[in-house]
């Protein structure tokens, strides 16, 4: 499904990533696990198609996304870091204009809305502004508008970042929910989502790979 290979990026002097390479078979939910500034944000932009390595390709089904950004969009779902929502939006106005932005056809617009309704548990604040919901439910609205156009891949950057504990189980749950159809892949810095949440994990550390393994072995031998 993903498959990266050689990837590098430089923001002028600054090295992002040094040479990043692995791979994401279909179905596997995969947690990025690093400290801040490791370069999780920008292979994930890279994967979405919004920022141009230096060097290296991503491919998503043997697209480069690089090269065809408009049909690898179309495989993915991508939640960015803080990912911004319209304010004044009804929920269910947001997510038809996401849907219509996305070129889903009008006729099928209305099912794959109720369908990322129901998955993401939103059915009761679809008559609410945006600006009136918890952290917990701009989330919700976040993966809702993520999958709307039913992507293959999901990306989703720190998607539990500042949220409350309770919201963090609720959407960890709904991450794993999601893995069970999509294939994931999830950044983090924190140990314990992808325990919680993911089959395995790659870690990277200063714009490189530094470990490729399944998350309960993490910790052992230490
Ligand atoms: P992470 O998501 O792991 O925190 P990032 O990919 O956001 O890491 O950042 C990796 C490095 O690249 C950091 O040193 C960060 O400061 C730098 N960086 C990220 N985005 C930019 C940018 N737009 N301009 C300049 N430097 C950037
Ligand atoms: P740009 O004009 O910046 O290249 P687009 O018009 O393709 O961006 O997308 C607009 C916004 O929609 C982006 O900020 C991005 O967050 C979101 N977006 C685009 N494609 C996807 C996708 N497949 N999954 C989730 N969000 C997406």
């Amino acid at each position: 499904m993903i498959r990266i290979e050689g990837l590098t990026k430089s923001y002028g002097a600054t090295q992002a990533l040094r040479g990043v390479s692995f791979e994401v078979p279909r179905g596997q939910v995969v947690g990025f696990l690093g400290p801040n500034g490791a370069g999780k944000s920008t292979t994930m932009k890279i994967l979405a198609g919004f920022v141009t390595p230096t060097s290296g390709t991503a491919r998503i089904n043997g697209i480069d996304v690089t090269v065809d950004p408009v049909a690898s969009r179309r495989l993915i779902g991508y939640l960015p870091e803080n990912n911004p929502l319209y304010e004044e939006m009804m929920v269910r106005d947001y997510l038809d204009f996401i849907a219509e932005v996305r070129g889903i056809p009008k006729a099928r617009r209305a099912e794959r809305i109720r369908n990322a309704v129901e998955r993401c548990g939103l059915r009761a604040v679809l008559g609410k502004d945006i600006h009136q919901l918890s952290k917990g439910y701009r989330q919700r609205v976040g993966l809702a508008q993520a999958i709307v156009h039913d992507p293959d891949l999901l990306i989703l950057d720190e998607p539990t970042t500042g949220l409350d504990p309770n919201q963090i189980v609720e959407i960890r749950s709904l991450i794993k929910e999601l893995g069970k159809e999509k294939t994931v892949i999830l950044s983090t810095h924190i140990l314990s989502e992808v325990q919680s949440t993911c089959s395995r994990v790659l870690i990277i550390s200063d714009g490189r790979l530094v470990a490729d393994d399944a998350p309960e072995r993490l910790g052992e031998g230490e």
